[in-house]
């Protein structure tokens, strides 16, 4: 496994989005009471980014799941960390890097609820639907993207590729 030679998006359209994405952020949220929940380790820039386009006071924290085993998604998701923050009343962000089946966001959005939150929000830089198998409602999404597995800007083949500022797609 390689990735493409030829970026699928490049830096420059990433930042242009997310710029997008932190503005209209900003405005839905102003006044609120505000955890963004980076979901590691995929939207490490992504989240990062993010956070510092956007206008509103907030805290920052983080969360750890898992669904995939090489470029298989299993299904399930572990929880490898969870939130510092007590979320109990609060307008959650939770930020990911790329929205598949589904099932990775249910059960964060599913987590958040139980935790007591006021409203939550859903952000995905990428977004596969014709891969949904649970049905999820994302509140914003930076790119749909075809039925590919895509790599860098925080994402991964076996932890590789999370470095590169462009996503690219694998290939065989
Ligand atoms: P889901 O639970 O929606 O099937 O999977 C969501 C998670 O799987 C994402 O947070 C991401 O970590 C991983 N994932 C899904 N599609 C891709 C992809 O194309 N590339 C990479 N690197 N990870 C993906
Ligand atoms: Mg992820």
């Amino acid at each position: 496994m390689t990735r493409s030679e030829k970026p699928l998006f490049t830096a420059a359209q990433i930042r242009t989005r997310v710029a997008e994405l932190a503005a209209a952020l900003s405005r839905e949220l102003r006044g609120q009471d505000v955890v963004s929940l980076i979901v590691l380790k995929g939207a490490l820039h992504f989240g990062s980014d993010l956070v510092r386009a956007m206008t509103v006071p907030m805290a920052v924290d983080f969360v750890q799941a898992r669904s995939y085993h090489g470029t298989v998604s299993t299904g399930k998701i572990e929880m490898l960390g969870r939130p510092t923050q007590d979320l109990n009343g609060k307008h959650v962000l939770i930020i990911e890097d790329i929205l598949d089946t589904g099932v990775t966001a249910r059960a964060l959005i599913d987590f958040v609820e139980i935790s007591g939150a006021s409203r939550v929000s859903f952000c995905a830089l990428f977004d596969k639907p014709a891969r949904r198998k649970v049905p999820v409602h994302a509140t914003h999404i930076g790119f749909p993207v075809d039925d590919v597995f895509i790599v860098g800007y925080g994402m991964d083949y076996e932890e590789r590729y999370r470095e590169l500022p462009d996503v690219y797609t694998l290939v065989l």
